[in-house]
């Protein structure tokens, strides 16, 4: 799907603004409810003046890209335009905070786990940063200077509940990216949050094959932070309802590498 591509995309530099783009994701995993649980939305807020490069953005690809795959299996990009699709830089490192609030027992592992899987699928290097006191929030700040220094925000993973998100009330987690577009149109993510409803991950783990389901919401919302939407078809995990997968699919592995054939991001 292409969200958000309409009159209104922000131009960097001229006009600071960044769209956001979040879409849940894993309703069926935890709630078993039949409505459409897919809910995009596209925001515009003020980021001010781009902060400097990244110390740690290089001019080559910090890990080779993935190998490009065979299948039939479909994926979607989150947001595209005609330069390609909305990506991370894979020049430096992807950085990743995680909230604590209402994580529970093992958080840490399950997103490792997930974290690997999708580095490994996506040529992403992400690192793990390690905990912040930044709560899960309706909109968060493309740079937070008195929390993380002059830099683009890293990616948040919130553990928290509906009481913070009303959303999470359907969905097991919801991920996505804030984009940015730089003078020439192409389109980069700058950072992203993923929001995951601790109890109801609880309730997930207490099953037999609960550390695998629940990795699997996490790498769901991954994917959707660096730059996937959700699958039409069946047998991905980024469909809907992640297709009963704990791993990915085809099309999911073709849609990661695709995104990972974008060039440095040498503009911001
Ligand atoms: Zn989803």
């Amino acid at each position: 799907m292409s969200i958000g591509a309409g009159s209104q995309r922000a131009r960097a530099f001229s006009m600071p603004l960044v769209l956001t783009l979040l879409l849940t994701g894993g309703l069926l995993w935890a709630r078993q409810a039949l409505k459409d649980p897919i809910d995009h939305i596209a925001t515009m807020v003020s980021t001010g003046a781009p902060p400097p490069r990244a110390s740690d953005a290089g001019l080559g690809r910090v890990m080779p890209p993935p190998q490009q795959l065979g299948g039939s299996g479909d994926y979607t990009f989150m947001m595209s335009n005609g330069r390609g699709p909305a990506a991370y830089d894979p020049c430096r490192p992807l950085h990743v905070v995680v909230n604590h609030e209402q994580a529970p027992a093992g958080a840490d592992q399950l997103v490792a786990d997930a974290v690997a899987q999708v580095s490994a699928a996506s040529g992403l290097a992400i690192v793990m940063d390690g905990p912040t006191d930044e709560l899960a929030a309706d909109s968060r700040p493309t740079v937070d200077r008195t929390r993380y220094g002059n830099r683009w925000s890293p990616v948040l993973i919130a553990w928290t509940t509906h009481a913070r998100d009303a959303r999470l009330g359907d969905a097991v987690g919801i991920g996505g990216s804030q984009v940015l577009e730089a003078p020439d149109g192409r389109l980069w993510n700058i950072t992203g949050t993923i929001h995951l409803d601790g109890p109801a991950m609880s309730e997930i783990l207490a099953r037999p094959d609960g550390p695998q389901r629940a990795t699997a919401v996490i790498v769901h919302e991954l994917v959707h932070v660096v730059g996937l939407g959700h699958a039409a078809g069946d047998g991905q995990l980024m469909t809907v309802d992640g297709s009963g997968r704990t791993t990915l699919g085809d099309g999911d592995l073709r849609g990661l590498a695709e995104l990972a054939n974008v060039p440095c991001n040498t503009v911001f």
